[in-house]
């Protein structure tokens, strides 16, 4: 990883959009801090395409696409795309009501298999308001040791159920979609080339479950918390921040601000 200050001006010009995680990236310690928030005012006054790219609920995603000077939400890990229509908000999903229904009775068969495995494992306090997966809290109120965690995920995957870790929660799901092939869904449904989009919309993450989009855009960034994931990360972020969580994505907004104002006045001369 390269430090944020090695970002070349022409590589931060040619962007339309900034994709980004919330926990640990633009939140920190599940906070939205007035540095974060005026930085995302400030991206998106500069014309920015943003969307918020989460493991949160999609019921999440319906307030702060409202709420936020967003363009859109990818909750729940990919599987839900949450998106403004005038004033109302429109929710997307890759499978239909039967399938869901389908999908939702045997995640709550595996709630049941994990409480007699793991008992101490609690439910992630927002997983009413989601959709296609099932939460366990790891690191949000309570921390659960490695082993148990570990323990969590051999129990999803023996019901055949995929898993995916953040930084504060382990997630169960029957739905195929990750970040990255959520995120590129949304960005091709608004008229993006698939191809193109790699290199014009950059990513911020900081964390395992970051790593789909890592992997699939060619401008990315790891909040300075990074470092703390970093060994169980299989596609690393390009650069990094100073700061952590939401100092260092405002780090990322001036950054880019300032190289997009420089490149600009010197392509004008
Ligand atoms: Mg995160």
């Amino acid at each position: 990883m390269k430090p944020l200050a090695a970002l070349p001006a022409e590589e931060a010009r040619k962007l339309r959009g900034l994709l980004f995680d919330l926990d640990d990236t633009v939140l920190s310690h599940g906070v939205l801090t007035r540095a974060a928030y005026d930085a995302l005012w400030d991206l998106k006054g500069a014309g920015l395409v943003l969307v918020a790219v989460t493991g949160r609920p999609s019921g999440w995603g319906e307030v702060i696409a409202r709420q936020w000077p967003i363009d859109a939400a990818i909750t729940e890990n990919g599987a839900v795309l949450v998106h403004r229509e005038g004033m109302a908000i429109a929710r997307v999903e890759a499978c239909d009501a039967t399938e869901r229904r389908s999908r939702r009775i045997r995640l709550a068969q595996l709630v049941e298999t994990v409480r007699e495995i793991v008992p101490e494992a609690r439910l992630t306090d927002d997983v009413d308001a989601r959709v296609s997966d099932i939460t366990w809290d790891i690191g949000e109120r309570v921390r659960l040791p490695d082993e148990r965690i570990e323990l969590i995920a051999e129990a999803i995957r023996a019901a055949r159920a995929r898993t995916t870790r953040s930084s504060v929660h382990i997630h169960a799901t029957f739905d195929a979609d990750d970040k990255a092939t959520g995120t590129m869904r949304y960005l091709v449904s608004r008229g993006e080339d698939a191809g193109a989009a790699r290199s014009r919309f950059a990513f911020v993450g900081d964390s395992p479950n970051d790593a789909a989009c890592f992997a699939a855009f060619t401008t990315t960034f790891g909040v300075a918390n990074i470092e703390r994931h970093v060994e169980r990360i299989t596609v690393a972020p390009r650069y990094i921040t100073p700061s952590t969580m939401g100092a260092g994505f405002a780090e990322i907004a001036r950054a880019l601000l300032e190289l997009r104002a420089t490149s600009a006045v010197a392509s004008r001369e």
